[in-house]
């Protein structure tokens, strides 16, 4: 398959850190997306990065580059944010469009499953949104949130390569199980 992964947001991205200012989201998101590239490339996928190192490149871009490639899938890896300091809201999500394809559903239940399983956080469960990225892009899309910056103990996660790996790991986990049930 032709897979869009989109680290979300860009380094410089306002506000997009946690409360101490020691995680930029775009790092955690990148470094998941450059490891899932990895795993999916040699599960045979092609695989597209729809952010870039050096900028916030705008959603309608990152969109129109998947529609434009006619992906099949599109995945967008996030970290998570609960208002301004540090509380307890904590897990993970996944998220599908408010109006899903049905393709989209499983891909979202497949995903989520494998990183509840695999991060052992929290499990908030699969959510329907309705995000740019889910709702233009003409392909199957979910988008996945992998931990809250704001909680001190998922922010230790998310800072350590060993659970971004992990994160990675499930998530291409999670493509493979969906190609096969469909
Ligand atoms: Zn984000």
């Amino acid at each position: 398959m032709k897979i869009i992964l989109d680290a979300g947001h860009g380094p410089e991205t306002a506000g997009k850190r946690s409360p101490d200012g020691r995680l930029r989201e775009f790092h955690f998101n990148a470094a998941v997306a450059e490891e899932t590239k990895k795993r999916l490339v040699l599960d045979g996928h092609i695989v597209i990065f729809a952010h870039q190192a050096d900028r916030d490149v705008p959603l309608s871009e990152r969109i129109h580059l998947a529609n434009r490639l006619g992906a099949d899938l599109y995945i967008s890896v996030h970290a998570n944010a609960f208002g301004n300091g540090f509380n307890s809201a904590n897990g993970i999500e996944t998220y599908h469009f408010v109006k899903p394809l049905a393709a989209s559903k499983r891909l979202a239940a497949s995903i989520h499953q494998s990183l509840a399983l695999a991060t052992g956080l929290r499990d908030r469960g699969v959510k329907a949104a309705d995000f740019a990225v889910l709702r233009n892009t003409r392909m199957p899309a979910v988008l996945v949130e992998c931990g809250f910056m704001t909680n001190r103990t998922d922010l230790e996660a998310l800072q350590s390569d060993a659970y971004r790996k992990r994160c990675a790991r499930a998530i291409a986990f999670g493509v493979g199980h969906y190609e096969l049930t469909k």
